[in-house]
């Protein structure tokens, strides 16, 4: 049976000095209007009980942490400040650090910002005359490519600069 980590525990509520995990009421409305839901194997509430009670190495071990879209919702929502979106930052730090497994998905997105500012390429839209027409097509301007000053900060907020 897995035992809890309570060092690694400490290390992680450190780096989370804004967010206090261990006020969570689990009241779950951090997972009720989470953006990565469908695709998290363990919801927001749940991933910070894990984290509460020292279950960190189940979470490293996984690829959950990487799935979660830091679109900040759980943060806005939480009425405890116990914001799953920090601790889920947290625990990506605390991966790195430890040179664990970062998944290929996660990666190839990095780097697709830091190439084109996009995590996905526009798309193409059909119109009622079933014209395929993309952004020069719709008469829409160039999406400029990210400046240095945008990769430094993308690479900062992610905990690499
Ligand atoms: S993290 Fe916040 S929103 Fe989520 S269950 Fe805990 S108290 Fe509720
Ligand atoms: S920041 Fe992550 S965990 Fe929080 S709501 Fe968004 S996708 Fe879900």
């Amino acid at each position: 049976m897995a035992k809890p980590d309570t060092e690694l525990r400490l290390k992680a509520f450190r780096k989370v000095w804004t967010a206090k995990p261990v006020d969570c009421l689990q009241c779950m409305r951090c997972t009720s209007g989470c953006t990565s839901f469908k695709l998290l194997e363990l919801k927001p509430h749940e991933i910070v009980d894990l984290v509460k009670f020292g279950f960190l190495n189940e979470l490293l071990a996984s690829d959950i942490v990487w799935t979660c879209a830091t679109c900040l919702k759980c943060k806005e929502r939480c009425p405890q400040r116990a914001s799953p979106y920090d601790l889920i930052m947290a625990i990506r730090n605390v991966a790195v650090e430890r040179e664990a497994k970062v998944p290929e998905f996660y990666l190839k997105a990095v780097g697709q910002i830091l190439e084109t500012g996009l995590v996905q390429n526009p798309q193409k839209v059909t119109t009622r005359e079933m014209e395929t027409l993309d952004r020069d097509g719709l008469g829409l301007p160039r999406i400029p490519l990210p400046t240095d000053r945008f990769k430094e900060l993308f690479m900062k907020a992610l905990g690499g600069g």
